[in-house]
């Protein structure tokens, strides 16, 4: 079996020769590691591997996992999944980024909440970019005045768009969705001075993700295997 730093190295690989093949500069993606339902063990691993970007799914474990390294002062803490309100207060203190921002509810309980020793909390747009009715996320349509609104609270940093594209096989609808996407992207991206990041790519479709314009891909299984249950 592979260790997580060996992991950890194939994906990079992986990451390079996207990125090369795009023509894109060497180190231009970044690598969230997703540990949700991995033990803390894991993400030392990682960590001692030279990672620092982790993304978590549920709240509770998350911060379980960021007061458990909080000796691991230059780990960077993502946000990956739904954010309920009564949990905000503890997303602000704990983390440094939320990527599944769709609601000016709880936009404008994060800028609230957040504690005024911590900079400004990072947040990306969850777009639901195939209008699946499973999925969390704002449609195009509502885009607008989602980003008006958090572009108007200055505990919060505006960074860009993330999304979790269809499963698919289907190489034409993949290539429509993400352009649309990096189109979506790139609108804002010329207007908005921080908005810099397109967050899509998952272990299975990075290479496409990266071929369309990602800067940081979401990667849990192929660094630390399957997941627990
Ligand atoms: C679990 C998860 C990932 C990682 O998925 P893998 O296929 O294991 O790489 C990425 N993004 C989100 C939002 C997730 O929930």
């Amino acid at each position: 079996m592979q260790t997580i730093a060996e992991r950890l190295k194939t994906t990079y690989a992986r990451i390079d020769q996207a990125t090369a093949q795009a023509n894109r500069p060497l180190k231009s993606v970044q690598i969230l590691a997703v540990s949700k339902t991995k033990p803390v063990s894991d993400i030392r691993l990682a960590y001692e591997a030279g990672q620092r970007l982790f993304g978590e799914n549920y709240i509770q474990e998350g911060v379980e996992k960021v007061q458990a390294l909080c000796e691991l002062a230059d780990i960077e803490w993502h946000m990956i999944g739904p954010v309920q309100s009564n949990k905000t207060r503890l997303v602000a203190q704990n983390f440094a980024w939320v990527q599944s921002l769709d609601r000016i509810k709880i936009a404008r309980r994060l800028h609230e909440q957040r504690p005024d020793e911590l900079p400004p909390l990072n947040v990306c747009i969850q777009v639901n970019i195939d209008d699946e009715s499973s999925k969390s996320g704002v449609t195009a349509a509502q885009l607008p005045e989602l980003v008006e609104a958090i572009e108007g609270y200055d505990r919060l940093c505006l960074r860009g768009l993330m999304a979790i594209p269809k499963a698919t096989t289907d190489t034409a609808q993949q290539h429509q969705t993400l352009t649309q996407l990096a189109e979506l992207f790139s609108q804002y991206h010329t207007k908005l001075s921080n908005f810099d990041t397109l967050s899509v790519g998952m272990s299975g479709d990075l290479e496409v993700a990266i071929a369309h314009g990602s800067h940081m891909v979401r990667v849990g299984t192929a660094i630390f295997g399957a997941r627990n249950p």
